[in-house]
This record gives structure tokens, C-alpha cells and sequence, in this order.
């Protein structure tokens, strides 16, 4: 198996299951580590296990028992000569009833509990006795459905026995700890076959001298791509975007200023300064502009756009749903149209000749500023000269399409013979990156945050409630209608799979609108025509509709300052972030606010802890940096990011909250190795991230 070999006409579901994991290479499979490890090397008796404790054991069947109710299950009672056990199936086989039938020895191995009717072991894992007992512990790896441990257990294991695994740190790289520091080679060879011996705690807290060298190894790999993608974007150059020369009159950047409807707030004017100090340079600016739901970003994009078209250039602003662009659209239009710019709108469901007429004021410079969905970087699309690009809530804006449009841009403005030239690339985001992920993820980024809201905000009361008490909560909403408010009511996505069990919003929406004679509720959810969707948002917006029933498509954006209510039905079912960004589409005008988590826990007698831990961070507290931090913590870096979507190198080994000494260490390793030791500095890279790297300089 090697990263060259050309895929097989008939790949097994296992081998297909692989390649998804992305288990390519020799190397990809030796760097999957285990998850836990199963002592198989040794039995113990019954009488000495105790309750919770996870067991291998060999017995002897006494009796089975097959029963329908109160449901179907297997039960299998086993004796060891020290005690007795029932082995319960819930799913079962036929070759269940073949192997443990009565008299026969088996080896079972599963975690014992004290049941009602005696101990019991419920889907323990089990075969006929004898055969030697393994020498080293059994790795358990990360695994899908269709690749059996077993599979995956060989493939590793040739993968560990094939992959080069050669030094790559320079000889004179200072050890990242003290104490020992393991080679690679030694460290993988022990992480998939460690000796009984081993502290099995160690090995799974990842303290083991063996997890520090992966640790290390993989945060330097890590680094070293960031630091090459920086390196990478230094040489190239975009046009620098000076204001224009003072007797040609007021810039458009200044009349912008001076006609809107309120003062910046400073932390608006010190990140405007920032990115205004970057698009006068020649470097390719790489900024994520970070704040809060509310803290007003897009009038920082304004005045972004207005220094590009200041300086004779074009701009383009995307944002990943229609809705959405449509908003930034109108806001900006309403900003900037005043000053005479030509606004071109874009998005993919637009009719062939309202297309054509933008495309050709796109192709001839006469549209200043570009909005639209991704529908902007479409092949077709041509602009006069490219020079800044803003898209809004990035981190759902796929890592392709983001070379999508660096590739577009390149070829746009770019000349034979010259030095590359990139457009200005400006992020926005309103989930903030905490600082460590900042440091290690989005190195090669400058972040700018606005930290601070406009005034005049009051707080958002933010109640977690049960399910039972719905009734209180529509009495709630016709309270704020009585006093000419709106409101809304957001549901979970409407899904073929769940739609068994969750109310969705099209009965939420008849019960409401039952419930709510002479108010206009609305339905909105994401299988709709664009247009009917907008058409929706349009009444909304105008103060016509009352209560607005949808699912997360009104999830980041929605500037309504009249609605004062937002229910979240299901709340439990929302990650943290996401209720933090529907939270957000409430209090933005004067008056008071509430925010209501409806949560269930349908057949469970709780709420499990994490979905506990969510709706108990929201209720303590409303600062977006404070949730980010929490939701970290619950939910970890790998999550946090969401793998598919950011394409961000993921750290699947290291932690950023504990591994501090070891991230500073690859960052000064970094610059050191690529500076001289290129060689080993590529292999490093290679190993680690593959054919992946091309996606991290995104
Ligand atoms: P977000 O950062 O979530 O994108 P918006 O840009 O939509 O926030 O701004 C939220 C609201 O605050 C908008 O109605 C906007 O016009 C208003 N706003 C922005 N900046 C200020 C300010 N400095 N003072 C008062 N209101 C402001
Ligand atoms: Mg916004």
C-alpha cells in the first residue's frame, strides 16, 4: 500500500472504509494509534472481579435461556468454579446459540456488573476457550462500521512493519522534555504493542514517554506547514491600497464614515485601523477578523471595501448562504450605493439575463463591489481587478472553495512574468478562536477582534426550560406581541432519520399559529425555494410576520432589532457555539430580551452531561470569548473545529490545554528547521500531512 498505487477496480467495503478514514499510506496506518488497550493477557476468576470492572474469563456454560418479553434476549449463564455470571444479548446470532450452548468452555471477556437477578455481563465479547494468551496488550483502534478491529488490526500492523520511519528531527534539536525522548520508531512499535507491564494508565492518559514523542511530532509537523504557508504567501504580492490623493476630493472611506447612523465603536476603529494598515502593503493581507454575534462586523467590511474601490480596485463579499448575502447586500447597498458605487449581486439561483448583466458589469470594472454567495467564484466569473476579498462567517466556508477563489483571483489580476499576485484576504468570524487554538491552528493568521459592543445593548435573560412547560412559554410570546414585539422559534433541522422523534417545525408552526389567533406566524426551514425563503425574511423583517418558526437557517446574520423573544425547541439537541449564534439574533435593539433553552430528554430520566454542560453555559453567561472557551473544553479541539468543514490540520495526539511546553517547543523548532534542514523539514511535513498540506495553506 502506497500513496502512488493506483485504487483497485474492487475495493472492499473494508479496504473503501480505510481510504475513508484516510488510511492510505504504510505511514497512515502506523500513525493510528490505539484509543484504549484490552488486557487480554491474563484470566481473571469471578470471584475475584469486581462490579465495573472490565474482565477476561474462561467458564463453563451451565444453562441458556432464550425469552420474548419483557423483549427479546439471549441469556447465557456460565460458571467458573468460582462464581457464576449471566451473559445477556439484547442482539444476537445465530451463531451465538451455536457457540455458547450448554457445556461448553469459553473465553469471555466484558465488563461485569451486579444485575437484579446476580452478576452479569450484557454483549460481552466471547469465543470457544484454549489457544495461547496474547503477550502484549490488544490496541482497540478508532474504527467505522465496516472495517472490524480485526481488519484493521493486519493493516496496521503491515502498515507499522512497511513505513519508513527514519529520524527527522535535525541532531542538534533540543529535546523537547526531560527525561527520556523515544524515536519514533521505538514510540509507535510500543504504542500498538505495549507490554503487559505498562502502566495502562499512563498509556491512556498519554503521559507515557511514548505519547510525548507522537505529541511532539505531530505539533511540529504542524507548525512547520504553517510557518511554510506564511513563508509562501510573503512571496507573493497583491496591489497595496493607498487612499487616493486628497484633491480628488472626500474618499469614499471618509464620506462612509461620516454618514453613518452612529459612532464606531473603538474597538471598530482600532480593527479598521489594522486591516486598513495591511491593505496598504504589497504583502497578500491573511486576516480573521473575530467578534462577537452583534459587535457590528459588517460595517468594518464597509469601510473595508470602500479603501479597495477607494484605490480603483474590486471587491467581493461572500457569504456561505443566500440569505445571508442577501443581508450583506442590502446593508452595504444601503451604505454604499449613496456614494455612487455600482453594487453586482450573485448567487445561484438567480435568472440567466439579471446573471448576465452582473457578470458583464463584474467583467468591466464598472461594479465596484461583488456580493453574493459562493456563486462568485464560479469558473465563469471574470473580474476587471480583483483586490479584496471578505467572506463572512468563514468557517463554514469550505477549505476548496477558499483555493478557489485564491486561484481565481491569482489568474484575474496576475501578469506573465511577474511575481504571483494574490488578492487581500479578509475573514470574518463570530465564533472566537480562543487563544490557544489561535497560536497553534492559525499561525500563519493575523487575528483582529472587535471586543466590545456597540452601546445601548442590554443584557439577553437567558431561561433553560422543560419541555413540560410549553404552555408558559407561548404565554410568554403573546406578552411580547401584546407589546408590538416579535419573536422567534427556532426547531432542529428537519431530518428524514429524526424526524420520528422530533416535533419539527411544521407542527410547531400549526400549533403556534393555533395557538396565536390574529398574529402572523410564519414558517421558515432550509428545504424551501430561495425565493419563498426570502419572501419569508422580507415579512419578517418588515414587521408584518409575529412569530417566525425555523430551523438553523436563521443560525448567524439575522438583523431583526424588533424581535426581543428567541425559544429554542430541542435546545439540548444544538452545539454550544450554534446556541450562542441563534442567542445572538435577539437583543439588538433597546429593548429588554429573553432567550428560552426548551429542552426534553425524551425517554431518559435526565439530560446527558454534555447536553447539561451547554445549556449551563448559556445560561452563565453571554460573552462569545467565555462559550468558546467552554465549548473547548467540553467538546475538544478536534470537534471544535469540525473536521470536514475548516480542513485545519486537526491535532489528533496533542492537547492544546496541557501540551503547552511541547507547542512552544515546535514553535521555535520550526523556523530553525525550515531555515536549515529543508530536506528533513519536508519530510516531516510529508509524513504527518500528506497529500493534505496543499488544503492547509488554504
Ligand atoms: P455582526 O458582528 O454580528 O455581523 P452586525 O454588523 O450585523 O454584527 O451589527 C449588529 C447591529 O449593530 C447592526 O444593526 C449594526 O448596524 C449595528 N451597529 C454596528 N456598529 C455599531 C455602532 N458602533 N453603534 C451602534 N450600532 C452599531
Ligand atoms: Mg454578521
Amino acid at each position: 500500500m502506497s500513496a502512488a498505487a493506483p485504487a483497485k477496480a474492487s475495493t472492499s467495503p473494508a479496504q473503501k472504509a480505510l481510504h475513508k478514514l484516510g488510511l492510505v499510506r504504510d505511514i497512515d496506518l502506523a500513525l493510528h494509534l490505539p484509543l484504549r488497550y484490552e488486557d487480554e493477557t491474563r484470566l481473571v476468576r469471578l470471584a475475584d472481579a469486581r462490579d465495573g470492572d472490565v474482565v477476561q474469563i474462561e467458564a463453563r456454560v451451565a444453562s441458556t435461556e432464550l425469552s420474548l418479553r419483557p423483549r427479546r434476549q439471549f441469556k447465557v449463564k456460565v460458571d467458573d468454579g468460582s462464581d457464576t455470571c449471566v451473559l445477556r444479548f439484547l442482539n444476537f446470532y445465530p451463531s451465538h446459540q451455536k457457540t455458547l450452548v450448554e457445556g461448553a468452555l469459553v473465553r469471555v471477556r466484558g465488563e461485569i456488573r451486579g444485575g437484579f437477578l446476580g452478576r452479569e455481563m450484557v454483549h460481552p465479547s466471547f469465543k470457544l476457550a484454549g489457544g495461547e494468551l496474547p503477550q502484549a496488550l490488544t490496541p482497540v483502534y478508532p474504527t467505522v462500521a465496516q472495517l472490524p478491529q480485526a481488519y484493521l488490526r493486519k493493516a496496521v500492523q503491515s502498515g507499522l512493519a512497511r513505513a519508513p520511519l527514519s529520524e527527522t528531527l535535525p541532531p542538534e534539536a533540543p529535546p523537547p522534555v526531560h527525561g527520556p525522548f523515544w524515536s519514533l520508531k521505538q514510540a509507535l512499535q510500543f504504542l500498538h504493542h505495549p507490554s503487559p507491564q505498562a502502566s495502562v494508565a499512563a498509556l491512556e492518559d498519554r503521559t507515557h514517554p511514548a505519547w510525548t514523542r507522537l505529541k511532539a511530532e505531530e505539533l511540529l509537523a504542524q507548525q512547520l506547514s504553517q510557518l511554510q504557508a506564511r513563508r509562501g504567501r510573503d512571496a507573493m504580492r497583491a496591489p497595496a491600497l493607498r487612499p487616493p490623493r486628497p484633491q480628488l476630493g472626500l474618499s469614499l472611506h471618509t464620506q462612509l464614515l461620516e454618514r453613518l447612523p452612529f459612532r464606531l465603536t473603538a474597538a471598530q476603529q482600532r480593527v479598521e485601523q489594522e486591516i486598513g494598515a495591511d491593505l496598504a502593503k504589497t504583502l497578500p493581507m491573511h486576516r480573521l477578523l473575530q467578534g462577537d454575534v452583534g459587535s457590528g462586523k459588517t460595517v468594518v467590511a464597509a469601510l473595508a471595501a470602500a479603501r479597495c474601490i477607494d484605490a480603483g480596485w474590486q471587491c467581493a463579499l461572500m457569504a456561505p448562504t443566500e440569505i445571508l448575502a442577501e443581508q450583506h447586500f442590502r446593508k452595504l447597498v444601503s451604505w454604499l450605493e449613496p456614494l455612487g458605487i455600482r453594487t453586482a449581486w450573485l448567487t445561484g439561483s438567480q435568472k440567466a439575463a439579471e446573471r448576465k448583466k452582473a457578470l458583464a458589469a463584474i467583467e468591466s470594472g464598472e461594479a465596484g463591489l461583488v456580493v453574493g454567495t459562493h456563486a462568485v467564484i464560479q469558473e465563469k466569473v471574470q473580474f476587471k481587478n480583483l483586490a479584496l476579498a471578505i467572506i463572512d462567517e468563514q468557517h463554514r466556508f469550505g477549505v476548496a472553495q477558499r483555493l478557489a477563489l485564491r486561484s481565481k483571483l491569482a489568474d484575474g489580476s496576475g501578469r506573465e512574468g511577474e511575481v504571483a499576485q494574490e488578492p487581500h484576504l479578509l475573514m470574518m468570524s463570530a465564533t472566537p478562536i480562543p487563544r490557544t487554538l489561535a497560536m497553534s491552528y492559525y499561525a500563519d493568521l493575523d487575528v483582529s477582534t472587535i471586543d466590545e459592543l456597540p452601546p445601548g445593548r442590554t443584557p439577553i435573560v437567558t431561561k433553560v426550560v422543560h419541555e413540560d412547560r410549553r404552555a408558559e412559554v407561548i404565554a410568554r410570546i403573546q406578552a411580547q406581541l401584546a407589546e408590538g414585539r416579535q419573536v422567534y422559534w427556532v426547531c432542529p433541522l428537519i431530518e428524514e432519520s429524526e424526524a420520528l422523534d422530533l416535533r419539527n417545525a411544521t407542527e410547531t408552526h400549526a400549533e403556534l399559529s393555533a395557538a396565536l389567533p390574529g398574529t402572523e406566524v410564519a414558517l421558515l426551514h432550509s428545504r424551501m425555494p430561495v425565493a419563498d425563503k426570502k419572501a419569508v425574511m422580507a415579512r419578517f423583517n418588515a414587521g408584518q410576520t409575529g412569530v417566525l418558526v425555523s430551523t438553523t437557517v436563521i443560525e448567524v446574520g439575522v438583523d431583526v432589532p424588533n424581535a426581543s423573544l428567541m425559544v429554542i425547541e430541542h435546545a439540548e439537541r444544538f452545539g454550544l457555539s450554534q446556541l450562542h449564534q441563534l442567542r445572538g439574533r435577539v437583543g439588538r435593539g433597546a429593548a429588554a430580551s429573553a432567550c428560552v433553552l426548551l429542552y426534553s430528554t425524551g425517554d431518559a430520566p435526565r439530560l446527558g452531561e454534555t447536553a447539561r454542560a451547554r445549556l449551563k453555559a448559556m445560561a452563565e453567561t453571554q460573552d462569545g470569548f467565555e462559550i468558546a472557551r467552554r465549548d473547548l473544553e467540553i467538546r475538544g479541539p478536534g470537534e471544535f473545529l469540525g473536521a470536514r468543514q475548516s480542513g485545519a490540520p486537526l491535532l489528533r495526539f496533542a492537547d492544546l490545554a496541557t501540551d503547552t511546553a511541547l507547542l512552544a517547543w515546535a514553535r521555535e523548532l520550526a523556523p530553525l528547521m525550515l531555515d536549515r534542514h529543508a530536506a528533513l523539514a519536508e519530510r516531516h511535513i510529508q509524513r504527518w500531512l500528506g497529500g493534505k498540506s496543499e488544503f492547509l495553506k488554504a
